[in-house]
């Protein structure tokens, strides 16, 4: 009989109690599983080591001194592409789902932990092991709510799984990488995308319910790179809602703590992110970090089309007048909110420093969260990259 290993001796959290992180927990999935064993030394709201993993899974950490690095992380390569037939209802083009598909089809994996939704609510995300095509295209679209995608690892290490593909945003990645060596692979390739502002289930009813003009038909959202935010919904029509005409009074309660107190828009352990904001409208923004990373978008380049990034403009004023306005709830009147927003969009940063602007808006944002509501976790909590990008800035006490 084989002995236990350490952490199959450990027993997962009931769901429901409160998890080691308390309110910063994200919910990424790891305490639903025995690997809670390892969460101190995991959790990405307990032990930050961002730079110590980049050293581990890329091979260097980011070069403080090289501005691509601080803002986007390691990287071999970035780019915008977009499918040249896009996936009907995915995110954006698509460009996830099919590079999770052609690994699957290619045999270089034998599952990919994804996301679908529970067939009650469109919203609520239900974490799986895909094994066919089919099950990839049911998890395509964002799930905007903390998902714990974590929470199939076990079965991972029980199917006797040797081959895998995770898809993920940065806090699952963090505590996924922090895990890897357990997990009895012979390979283990993630796919991330970036990932800011997210909310518990209640959270996005909250935000719906304020934002949108009917909440109950929307199908997808995202915040654009037009400073607007995109509704679809159920009939196919458009909504969109400028981001200066928020309800920022209402709205500031509404994100989650732990996306309040995150330092990893980026997903710097993903071995490839799929995004969009650096990327002009319309196209996805790709960031290859490694050369795991670069395999696996070479299996769609006859699926996409690609252009160099580009930058224009510059942020910081912009950023500079957000922090006080957001740290007092300022909303404009509507007029105003549209005035502005296509006043910014004419003139305002673009491509890579659009990208900029989101880090640097919500990187200022949540320094200040984190040293009003958890001061003692500020000097270690937030990266030597975040420091350096949160210090070109004034903020409030
Ligand atoms: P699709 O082919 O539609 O696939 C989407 C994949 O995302 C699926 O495989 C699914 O498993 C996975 N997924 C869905 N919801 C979740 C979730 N809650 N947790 C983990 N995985 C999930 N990009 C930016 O550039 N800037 C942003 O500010 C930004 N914010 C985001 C916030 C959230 C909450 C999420 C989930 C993503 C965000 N992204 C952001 C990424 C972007 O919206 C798209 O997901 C990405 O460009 C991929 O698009 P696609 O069409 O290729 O994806
Ligand atoms: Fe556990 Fe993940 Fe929550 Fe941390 S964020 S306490 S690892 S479930």
């Amino acid at each position: 009989m084989t002995s236990l290993l350490p952490h199959q001796k450990a027993k997962a959290l009931k769901p429901g109690s409160r998890r080691p992180a308390k309110e910063l927990c994200s919910e990424c999935g790891l305490c639903d599983t025995y690997y809670v064993h390892y969460v101190k030394e995991a959790c990405a709201f307990i032990h930050q080591q961002i730079g110590e993993l980049e050293q581990e899974t890329h091979g260097r950490s980011r070069n403080l001194d090289n501005s691509d690095d601080v803002y986007f992380g390691v990287h071999q390569e970035m780019m915008a592409a977009r499918k040249t037939e896009p996936i009907e209802g995915a995110q954006w083009t698509g460009i996830v789902s099919s590079i999770a598909i052609e690994m699957l089809n290619r045999g270089l994996v034998e599952g990919v932990v994804c996301v679908q939704n529970t067939k009650e609510d469109r919203f609520q995300p239900m974490p799986v092991i895909a094994r066919t095509p089919e099950e990839i295209l049911a998890a395509r679209v964002n799930k905007p709510t903390l998902s714990p995608n974590l929470s199939v690892l076990e079965q991972i290490e029980q199917s006797g799984m040797k081959r895998l593909l995770v898809i993920g945003v940065g806090c699952q990645i963090q505590a996924l990488r922090a895990v890897e060596k357990q997990l009895g692979l012979e390979k283990l390739y993630v796919l991330g995308t970036p990932c800011v502002d997210n909310v518990t289930r209640a959270g996005l009813q909250k935000f719906l319910d304020t934002t949108s003009r009917s909440p109950d038909t929307v199908v997808y959202y995202e915040f654009m790179q037009d400073f607007r935010v995109h509704f679809k919904h159920e009939d196919g029509s458009t909504e969109t809602v400028p981001f200066f005409g928020l309800k920022t009074n209402q709205l500031k309660d509404v994100f989650a703590p732990s996306c309040m107190s995150c330092f990893d828009y980026v997903n710097s352990l993903a071995d490839l992110v799929v995004g969009y904001m650096g990327a002009p409208f319309g196209w996805q923004w790709i960031v290859v970090r490694n050369q795991t990373g670069k395999e696996m978008l070479d299996l769609v380049s006859d699926q996409i089309e690609r252009q160099p990034v580009m930058s224009k403009g510059d942020r910081r004023q912009a950023v500079q007048n957000s922090i006080p306005a957001y740290d007092k709830g300022v909303t404009l009147p509507m007029w105003a909110a549209k005035l502005m927003g296509v006043v910014i969009e004419k003139i305002g940063p673009q491509g890579l420093e659009y990208a900029r602007f989101s880090i640097d808006s919500h990187f200022t944002r949540n320094y200040l969260y984190v040293k009003r509501n958890h001061p003692e976790k500020l000097e270690d909590h937030v990266p030597s990259y975040a420091k350096k990008i949160v210090s070109q800035y004034k903020l409030p006490e």
